[in-house]
């Protein structure tokens, strides 16, 4: 299955530049914990690293439920101001699943929308 080779080289190559990019750190928390790569959607034909980040247990638990723990997501006001795509669009999707409008979650959703 010569496509399926062809994906895991690309994953292997990209898994390496994540790696490298993020300095064995989840992108968003600066976690160290069971850290892989979350490639957000729509998902492009081949591996993007601008829409892909090497994010932890936690932050890909939170990316794939739409849901997480405010009380824990205050990092979020930093990733918010990375200067990587990715990072800055899975800060958003995180932000918008916090309840109530605080304002410092107000302000980092605007900080996402730098460019
Ligand atoms: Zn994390």
């Amino acid at each position: 299955m010569p496509r399926r080779i062809r994906q895991r080289a690309a994953a292997g190559v990209l898994g390496k530049f994540l790696t490298r990019r993020s300095r064995g750190r989840c992108e968003l928390c600066s976690g160290k914990d069971d850290l892989r790569i979350h490639e957000l959607p729509p998902f492009p034909e081949e591996p993007d690293p601008d829409n892909t980040l090497l994010a932890c247990a936690r932050c890909r638990t939170w990316l794939e439920a739409g849901k997480i723990e405010p009380i824990e997501a205050r990092f979020l006001s930093t990733a918010a101001w990375s200067d990587l795509p990715s990072v800055r669009d899975a800060a958003r999707r995180l932000l918008e699943a916090i309840p109530g409008g605080d304002p410092w979650v107000q302000d980092a959703i605007e900080a996402t929308d730098w460019t």
